[in-house]
């Protein structure tokens, strides 16, 4: 059986006592990768290290070995901190006015590249796969390319690609097109984010369309797909239902009486929309003065990225909001917008979701967003609550019985949580089935599966020379 090999920005190891770490969507979604594959998992520890080692530290657990190295101030600020999340996010996100470009951070970004890709060269086996994730590691593949290794190698790309006018404002936007295609498959959460990068392909490096989603680029061959991630729904749905023993759910439910939830739980990022939301929310108790006190709205944001400057001003923009918000509508037995920046574990927010009526996940852009995937499983089948979704998300593409808004309107956002809040019982569970339906049937193991058998079908059949190249010589 062919080895898995995987790579991403941060790796989760499990304790010893082979306990998961508390996990994020990418963990979940890697996990699953492995029940079908003996694996490595390599990127960096999470450790900044004034003098890192080049050799990556080894930990074997069971069927995964794990290889991590640490990073220098230097690459952490540059890679990480710099180009990865000050340039590539806002321009992913269509941010074009917070991307913050700079020579040295790219020169970083290339540099941590290829320290990963010369560490796990050494690491690599004749048969291995190997599966890139996300935006850190474009140039990787080109990396390992250049040090010989002939392996199929796939990318996943967890956040938007963004139409090219806007991709093509980055400087470095035609060198990391240039190594994209080093990948054999290219993985995109949705149609038109494969529209935008195939036509950027086409137009910048004037690929050539093989038909399929193949394109050749410098006489290399590419295929570019939709595979959108799903999340373990057996296992949310089991943790919603057992909720109810949780200390947290309980008492916010008891805390509630007879007031109607509204939840949103997104990590502190620009792209979730958090500001805006709230702005909606308290638009919605101005036009509905008779619901104020009778609705509450839970807002569940952890920090994130707090060494970026643009997150830390987005912080205090929320912290005035809400207390502007609660300030001027709030009464001493009602507070209208409960705000936490406290992460919990998803066994909890399963519990939360499922206690609320309305799920608002209004992001200005977003991959995918697993948040309004998992509202939906929570539900109960004979009650189940409505969802607010942005347009912008890749996931109301799965999503379209949603309430499907324009985060960008909050007269349109208010209007569908007053629709959300007044919906009979028939029409919640007429637009519920049919995502719960199809959330169980897009899982994250259905999503592990079509993209690795289409790797491995890229070793079997795609590595035959290319008809177009051939003719084209
Ligand atoms: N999450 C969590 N605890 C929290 C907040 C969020 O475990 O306090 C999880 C949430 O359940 C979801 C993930 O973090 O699985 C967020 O994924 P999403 O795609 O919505 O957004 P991202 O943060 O990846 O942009």
């Amino acid at each position: 059986m062919a080895r898995l090999v995987i790579v991403s920005n941060r790796v989760a190891i499990p304790e010893d006592s082979g306990k998961s770490v508390a996990a994020g969507g990418l963990a979940v979604a890697v996990k699953e990768a492995f029940t079908s594959y003996e694996g490595l998992w390599f990127g960096w520890s999470g450790k900044v290290v004034e003098d890192p080692s080049e050799e990556p530290e080894l930990i074997d657990r069971g069927r995964v070995q794990y290889a991590v190295v640490d990073l220098s101030p230097q690459d952490h600020r540059e890679y990480y901190s710099g180009f990865a999340n000050r340039a590539l996010w806002p321009i992913m996100h269509y941010r074009l006015g917070l991307g913050a470009f700079s020579r040295s951070d790219y020169a970083g970004y290339q540099r941590v590249n290829r320290i990963f890709a010369r560490a796990l060269a050494k690491l690599i086996e004749p048969d291995d796969i190997i599966w890139v994730h996300d935006y850190h590691l474009l140039p990787l593949a080109s990396e390992l390319r250049g040090l010989g290794i002939a392996n199929p190698i796939g990318y996943f790309h967890h956040i938007p690609w963004p139409a090219a006018d806007v991709f093509n404002t980055l400087p470095a936007s035609n060198d990391l097109l240039r190594g994209i295609a080093d990948y054999d498959l290219i993985g995109l959460q949705t149609d038109p984010d494969v529209h935008n990068l195939s036509r950027n392909l086409i137009d910048e490096l004037r690929a050539i369309p093989l038909g399929g989603g193949s394109l050749m680029v410098d006489g290399r061959r590419t295929r570019i797909r939709s595979f959108p991630i799903g999340i373990d729904v057996a296992g949310f749905k089991e943790a919603a239902e057992n909720a109810g023993a949780n200390k947290t759910v309980r008492e916010t439910m008891a805390g509630l009486r007879t007031r109607k939830l509204l939840i949103g739980v997104d990590r502190l990022d620009y792209s979730k929309g958090v500001p805006e939301r709230m702005e909606a929310v308290d638009r919605f108790f101005a036009s509905n003065p008779d619901q104020r006190g009778n609705v509450v709205y839970l807002q569940i944001t952890p920090k994130s990225r707090t060494e970026v400057p643009e997150y830390e001003e987005l912080s205090r923009e929320v912290n005035e909001t809400v207390g502007e918000i609660n300030g001027a509508l709030g009464e001493p037995n009602w507070t209208p917008i409960q705000y936490v920046t406290k992460a919990y574990p998803r066994p909890v927010l399963a519990g939360l979701y499922r206690a609320a009526r309305v799920g608002l996940v209004t992001p200005m852009r977003d991959g995918m967003n697993l948040v309004a995937k998992e509202y939906i499983v929570a539900q109960t089948a004979d009650d189940p609550g409505v969802l607010v979704l942005s347009k912008f998300a890749g996931a109301s593409r799965q999503l379209p019985e949603a309430l499907l808004v324009n985060p960008y309107d909050r007269f349109e956002v208010a209007e569908a949580i007053r629709t959300a809040l007044y919906m009979p019982r028939g029409e919640r569970i007429e637009r519920w089935k049919p995502m719960v339906d199809r959330m169980t049937r897009e899982d994250v193991d259905w999503w592990a599966r079509n993209f690795l058998t289409d790797l491995e079908n890229f070793r079997t059949i795609e590595r035959e020379p290319p008809r177009a190249a051939a003719a084209a010589e």
